[in-house]
């Protein structure tokens, strides 16, 4: 999984194509992430016992990672990741644009 929670990602299908917005989730299970304002549904909900507020609540659905594309930090563009080990023995994630590790 090359997305993190609080990566700025771009969104690349479906009916949010061309929003950018922050990762709030990662699934790694189900390879997909929850975006801030990102497939938002209407869910028109039953009261049940006074627990559940009845009408409508928008709520975000995951999106599929595959479908995103992470927007590097430091030069601002949809990017492709690649990975590079450290010299500490640690792998970071690095930009395929700027070749700038990311955070
Ligand atoms: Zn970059």
């Amino acid at each position: 999984m090359h997305l993190r929670t609080n990566d700025m990602v771009l969104i690349l299908k479906g009916k949010d194509r061309g929003k950018q917005g922050k990762v709030q989730r990662v699934f790694p299970k189900d390879a997909k992430v929850l975006v801030d304002g990102v497939n938002v549904v209407k869910r028109h909900t039953q009261a049940r016992g006074g627990v559940r507020q009845a009408g409508i609540i928008q709520k975000e659905m995951p999106v599929r990672a595959a479908n995103v594309m992470l927007v590097c930090p430091s030069c601002q563009k949809p990017s492709r990741v690649g990975s590079r080990r450290l010299s500490d023995g640690t792998g970071a994630r690095v930009c395929r644009n700027c070749n700038e590790v990311i955070e």
